[in-house]
């Protein structure tokens, strides 16, 4: 075991601060990560001030950060996927059985025995719960850490282990290719990858946002056309013509504006999560067979699949790179929904 500097809220109105946490050795199958850079979820944000407490209560000390970057500084004697001197990636998965039917099937983000990256119990007895990223090296297991592709900006690159992740596998599932109709529910860190994924696969991507400063830089990420989702009659004019929704805003919302959206067999995938329950009209789904699903990150094969696409076409997401201790700032202005389109936070600050 070694302790590692790390940035831990200690209750849901303390904000972060410096700490420092336990980590375990490698073992057999385990890397050592230094990190380089870790982005900030929104995800992170609902647990630092307990915004799921009805599913999923947050327990203090609490370490954020699960779109991590890094460099392979050590790896336990049978590691084979990786080596000293790679740069990885992990995202909000670092375990899980590998044996269980979901496993074997490549879905490991199904596993009934997963670990979670942040706050979830810790097998290995290091600490009560996984901490994570916002700290200078983390251990996983190497099926968890992932090939990053030596042309991606690393700052860029860390949102794709769960922004990117998020947004990308849905789209596959529900089979987003060229010349269908692809929505995008709000301009977010999640968002903005979907357009950029949507649009790399051929589609026709439409925006919605309740932001109307953000129609000119969802224009400039790839969107055809942009509406404004309070409005209305610009929401009308789309009716019965969706093949698929990418549903990613962050609170409640009204879902049968968007179920009206869809055209035969069209599917709403929701993968931003709200702290309250959703009211939805039934009989909007039996119209045209529409299906309303969600989505949760991706398998680390899909994950790596989507690294290798991001390689291909050179896409990361749009950031603004922080030292660690702005993060308090930064935590607030993503609540205020006043980020272009990701803070991705440079770790080396963390060192000084
Ligand atoms: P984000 O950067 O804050 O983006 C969320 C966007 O939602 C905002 O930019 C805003 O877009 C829109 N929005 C915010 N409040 C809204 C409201 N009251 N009504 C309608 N739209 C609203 O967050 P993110 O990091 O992309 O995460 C988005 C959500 O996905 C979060 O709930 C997060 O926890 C969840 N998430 C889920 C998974 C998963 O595995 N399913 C993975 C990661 C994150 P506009 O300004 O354009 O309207
Ligand atoms: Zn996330």
């Amino acid at each position: 075991m070694y302790e590692t500097k790390a940035y831990a809220a200690t209750s849901a109105t303390s904000g972060l601060a410096l700490t420092a946490i336990p980590r375990r050795d490698p073992g057999e199958h385990d890397v050592q990560i230094e990190i380089l850079f870790c982005g900030i979820c929104h995800s992170d944000l609902h647990h630092v001030r307990d915004e799921f407490q009805d599913m999923m209560p947050t327990r203090y000390p609490f370490v954020p950060g699960h779109e991590i970057i890094g460099c392979v500084i050590a790896v336990g004697p049978s590691v084979t996927k990786h080596k000293v001197g790679d740069t990885v990636g992990v995202g909000y998965m670092v375990e899980s059985d590998l044996t269980c039917p979901q496993c074997r099937a490549g879905n490991e983000q199904f596993c009934p025995n997963i670990t979670i990256t942040i706050g979830w119990p810790d097998k290995h007895g290091t600490a009560a719960q996984t901490y994570g990223g916002h700290s200078n090296s983390i251990v996983v297991h190497e099926h968890f850490a992932l090939s990053i592709p030596s042309n991606l900006d690393l700052p860029g690159a860390a949102p794709l282990l769960c922004a990117g992740i998020t947004s990308y596998a849905p789209m596959r599932h529900h089979g987003v290719t060229a010349g269908k109709k692809v929505g995008i529910v709000g301009l977010g860190g999640l968002g903005h990858m979907g357009v950029k994924f949507a649009k790399a696969f051929g589609a026709h991507v439409v925006v919605f946002t309740t932001s109307p400063e953000k129609t000119e830089d969802a224009l400039r990420l790839g969107a055809d056309e942009v509406v404004l989702s309070r409005h209305g009659e610009e929401m009308q004019k789309h009716a019965r013509t969706f093949d698929f929704i990418l549903d990613t805003a962050s609170a409640v919302h009204d879902l049968n504006s968007y179920l009206n959206l869809l055209g035969v067999d069209g599917n709403l995938t929701l993968v931003g999560i709200a702290d309250k329950p959703f009211q939805f009209f039934g009989p909007a789904l039996l119209y045209g067979r529409r299906s309303l699903s969600g989505s949760n990150f991706g398998s680390i094969a899909e994950t790596q699949e989507m690294l290798h696409f991001c390689g291909k076409h050179n896409i990361t997401a749009d950031v603004e790179v922080i030292p660690i201790q702005m993060i308090n700032q930064a935590y607030e202005r993503l609540a205020k929904n006043d980020v272009k389109y990701r803070f991705s936070i440079d770790m080396a600050s963390l060192k000084q």
